[in-house]
């Protein structure tokens, strides 16, 4: 029986036709290999997206994690979230301050808490109290990566395990010099980030537009409920948010280990890798 997985990483649709990503391309292709061995040794696309969006968080390549821009009053706010598409359990953190992954507290909010989404100081206070790690100075930690569309960056991974399950996890400092205290799409479960049994979502580009088509979700609801292909739906997502003018990508996964990533702006640092030997990772077009 030959066994089918399916993974693919993003790091923002940020990228502009200008500059040249090979250090961001040549970490992406290592990390995918990575997820590859992890994925062909039957662990699971909780695990294997969790494991990829620390991994990009921590390069400072994109920005999310060590990469983040400050906000408006140079502080550095964190969003994320993922979700495992076979429990539909979800974790997310929002406006986060000083902690190295994001990520791994989406997760610890997912498996320690009742609740789906904590913010500000509640996941500032979780996050300490739990013992995730923290940025010690922060000064010297964050390196600003350097982003293009309107200061955007994210980092996204989305996968297919070797049983079948879906998951899917997205990470950002949002967007530069965004207002204090705001959230984009990253952190919320349906718009920047969805995993169910159909399919597994995570959206990168200007957030505002991404929540207001729910675009992570609607993914999943066009093959339920018009029996859309993944193409056909992750296209007809970002067809929506193109006509309301916003701009972005997203990288999405189906339950037959299809993987689609559309975009609309310049580029879109991005890398699939599947059980059938593909492995591919690109920027632009
Ligand atoms: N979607 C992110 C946000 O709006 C930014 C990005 O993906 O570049 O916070």
């Amino acid at each position: 029986m030959t066994t089918i997985w399916a993974l693919a990483l993003h790091g923002g649709a940020g990228a502009i036709a200008e500059r040249v990503y090979r250090q961001e391309e040549e970490h992406m292709a290592g990390l995918l290999e990575e997820g590859a061995a992890m994925l062909a040794r039957g662990e699971s696309a909780l695990d294997v997206v969790t494991a990829m969006a620390e991994a990009l968080e921590a390069s400072g390549l994109h920005q999310a994690g060590k990469g983040s821009a400050p906000n408006s009053d140079g502080e550095v706010e964190l969003d994320a979230s993922l979700m495992d598409g076979e429990t539909r359990a979800a974790g997310a953190v929002a406006a986060l301050r000083g902690f190295l992954s994001p990520i791994r507290v989406a997760r610890g909010v997912m498996e320690k808490t009742n609740h789906v989404l904590l913010t500000g100081k509640g996941a500032d206070a979780f996050a300490n109290a739990n013992g995730f790690a923290r940025v010690e100075d922060p000064k010297s930690y964050y390196k600003t990566a350097a982003s293009g569309l309107a200061g955007a960056g994210t980092i996204g991974a989305v996968a297919r395990d070797a049983k079948g399950r879906l998951a899917a996890a997205t990470s950002t400092g949002g967007i530069q010099g965004k207002m204090p205290g705001r959230v984009g799409d990253t952190p919320i479960i349906g718009a920047g980030c969805w995993a169910d049994a159909r399919a597994a979502v995570s959206c990168t580009g200007l957030g505002e537009y991404f929540m207001r088509v729910n675009a992570a979700a609607d993914v999943s609801a066009r093959i339920e409920y018009a029996g859309a292909s993944l193409a056909d739906a992750t296209q007809a997502v970002m067809d929506d948010v193109r006509n309301l003018g916003g701009q972005g990508g997203l990288i999405a996964v189906d339950a037959a280990g299809n993987v689609a990533a559309p975009f609309n702006s310049q580029g879109m640092k991005r890398g699939i890798a599947t059980s059938s030997g593909l492995r591919d990772v690109k920027t632009f077009r």
